[in-house]
């Protein structure tokens, strides 16, 4: 059973460690015995078609599973129409990109639920998703996935319901679960592991068993306000949370094979390899 654990980004010691290349972050991800990579496409997808496949060939050689992030001012519930064709096509750039470096995941925010209903903005992001699978399908990249995630802040659309329902638009979709903004969100509510079995229960009831085992997690510990998420923390932290531990305990137990990407401030490579030294120890027992 393959669970894979990655970082999002490069961590502050892949810069102290003499690294400054994506084309040498196999090698660095390798000393941490991780292995899988969410390229960050936040800022705008900007990538060129060498350096991409030159990734490409050295991931796949050092079996990383990849996912790209897509852009941050993507919003499939904008209230302008042409923020939302906009929205398809940086969703189209990201999928390109993937493909360029054999990714087969994308992940992707929401956008606001600020001006209208919740149940308005959700209907919006679930027109421009059906848009922007379409789109992939005439451009010959329906084998990746969109993962639409959950979010933070109270004002953003996301939470793990949303995020299940979005996916009923098409089965190629898998949920990126953020646990840590689940709880930041939630103002800490996944304190134990009943809290985190009821979230994978509620996945499978919704998109089936299969579509469970397969989601696409983001972890970190955050620390949260009322309105929700505020910032990232490491490890270190021992007050906001969630425990990894608890959310590890109950992958096993569900028996899924999810991709997990660590999101911590800084120490993504070290927690996310504190991660797999505690799952491997627990599913040997
Ligand atoms: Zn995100």
């Amino acid at each position: 059973m393959a669970v894979y654990f990655g970082v999002a980004g490069n961590s502050a010691s892949f810069f102290t460690m003499g690294y400054a290349h994506l084309l040498q972050v196999p090698e660095y991800l390798k000393k941490f015995e991780l292995d899988a990579y969410e390229y960050q496409c936040g800022h705008g997808v900007r990538l060129s078609e060498q350096k991409a496949k030159d990734f490409k060939k050295l991931a796949n050689d050092a079996g990383l599973k990849l996912s790209v992030h897509s852009p941050y001012y993507i919003s499939l519930s904008s209230i302008e129409e042409t923020k939302r064709e906009k929205s398809v096509e940086y969703i189209l750039q990201t999928a390109t990109l993937a493909e360029n470096i054999g990714a087969k995941r994308i992940v992707v925010h929401s956008g606001s639920a600020g001006k209208i209903s919740r149940q308005e903005a959700l209907e919006l992001a679930k027109d421009t998703l059906k848009k922007s699978v379409f789109k992939l399908k005439t451009e010959g990249l329906s084998h990746i996935n969109i993962c639409p995630e959950t979010m933070g802040k109270i004002n953003q659309l996301g939470t793990l319901a949303e995020v299940l329902e979005l996916c009923l638009v098409d089965e190629s979709f898998i949920p990126c679960v953020d646990f840590g903004h689940i709880n930041a969100r939630e103002q800490g509510l996944l304190r134990n592991k009943e809290e985190f079995l009821n979230l994978f229960d509620n996945i499978e009831n919704k998109l089936g068993t299969e579509r469970m085992k397969q989601i696409h997690i983001h972890f970190s510990k955050i620390q949260y306000t009322a309105g929700g998420e505020q910032r990232h923390l490491t490890f270190a932290d021992n007050v906001y949370g969630p425990n990894y531990e608890d959310l590890l305990d109950v992958i096993l137990k569900k028996h899924c094979e999810p991709v997990i990407i660590c999101e911590s401030d800084g120490t993504q490579a070290e927690d996310a390899k504190t991660m797999k030294t505690y799952y491997q120890n627990i599913s040997k027992s």
